[in-house]
């Protein structure tokens, strides 16, 4: 396989990147925040942006540096303890960023997020914007999981799912996740070098459960997919290798490389398609199925045979064949019961079974995405 080339090719040309640093990474070997790999990551930034990379981070260790703080010998279990401990930790995490980047003359500001943050499109648009202005004042955003206000569905879950988000909205040509291991490692603990078709790699994987931090393994290959769904590259490797980003935009062989699995998407059809979450689900006959999928067409209730979940206009519904496949994910122009209430029918018939004027269309083509191979 020609890994040069491709490595060249996808990543030292990024010319923005999001970089996921987790726990473990950052902290030493008695769980307190490691001043020195701080330090080094902060030095690579700044030389990565002297080559014109912009860079923007994701943090996770607000609970650790919190534990640390404060004494705790281990990390709580009890949700509201977390928090308050991640209050703590968050303080003390952006305190060593800044002492860290400051030697050099850079500015950090801190983003605190939640799910809901991606799923509204102007909190959306605002999240980007910020950065945007963060980068244009010369600053180094840093991001983390507003894990004081976070609980369960108002969760991203993960920083790595969090990252692949921000890699998004950005949108960054390249997401880097850095953890404790040197990238996906085959049944021999040989290192993977290059990945282009994820499921085919994960063949092959030995999946080492206690390295892989919050949410294994899984969790960063859900958060590359996101990524190399929208046409965009992914890393994962070991945030404790020396020099491990500078190196990796020289195009060394260091980590797992994910390439893009299709072409770019646009960001409207990054936030439609990957980015807010689906409230329903549609099911659509085979003809409707052909007609969205092979000749772009829009989303007519005629096609419908089912619709599940509590929607309204302007939510994200997914839909799926009548094999329970996923073919597409669009902005609905109707609420759940009125998709109910029109399906099978005919668009000259929606005005008298709704009792009012009407879309033709319960999903138009410039708001429907269809799914990886569709
Ligand atoms: N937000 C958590 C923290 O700062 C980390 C979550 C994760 O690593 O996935 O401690």
């Amino acid at each position: 396989m020609p890994s040069r080339p491709l490595r060249q090719d996808v990543i030292a040309q990024a010319r923005r990147v999001v970089v996921k640093l987790g726990t473990q990474v950052l902290s030493d070997d008695v769980g307190q925040l490691d001043l020195a790999l701080l330090r080094s990551v902060a030095r690579q930034v700044v030389t990565l942006r002297q080559r014109g990379v912009e860079v923007t981070l994701v943090s996770s260790g607000a609970i650790g540096a919190g534990c640390a703080e404060l004494g705790l010998d281990r990390r709580p279990t009890d949700v509201a303890e977390q928090q308050a401990v991640a209050a703590v930790g968050q303080r003390r995490l952006m305190d060593r960023m800044h002492e860290a980047f400051s030697r050099h003359g850079l500015n950090v500001g801190q983003l605190l997020l939640t799910r809901g943050d991606f799923d509204d499109r102007s909190r959306f648009l605002n999240i980007r914007n910020c950065l945007g202005h963060l980068h244009k004042l010369g600053c180094v955003p840093i991001i983390n999981e507003n894990d004081t206000v976070a609980v369960d569905e108002l969760r991203v879950g993960d920083n790595d799912m969090l990252a692949a988000l921000i890699c998004n909205a950005l949108p960054a040509d390249a997401l880097v996740l850095l953890t404790v291991v040197d990238g996906l490692l085959d049944e021999s603990g040989e290192r993977i070098d290059l990945v282009q078709d994820i499921d085919d790699a994960m063949r092959h994987v030995r999946a080492d459960r206690s390295k892989w931090g919050t949410g294994g393994i899984q969790a960063k290959l859900d958060a590359v997919r996101l990524v190399t769904g929208a046409g965009e590259v992914a890393v994962i490797a070991n945030g404790r290798e020396r020099d491990v980003l500078t190196r990796l935009f020289d195009a060394e062989h260091l980590g797992t490389v994910f390439v893009p699995r299709g072409k770019r998407l646009s960001s409207r059809s990054r936030w439609i398609g990957l980015t807010k979450r689906a409230a329903g689900v549609v099911t659509v006959d085979a003809g409707a199925a052909t007609a969205l999928a092979k000749r772009g067409k829009s989303l007519l209730a005629t096609g419908i045979v089912d619709v599940e979940g509590s929607f309204k206009p302007g939510d994200v519904v997914l839909v799926r064949d009548d094999a329970g496949r996923d073919i597409a994910r669009g902005l609905t122009n109707y609420a759940h019961d009125e998709v109910a209430a029109i399906m099978g029918k005919r668009s000259n018939q929606y005005e008298k079974a709704l009792g009012r004027p009407a879309f033709a269309e319960v999903v138009h083509r410039d708001n429907l995405v269809l799914a990886e191979g569709g």
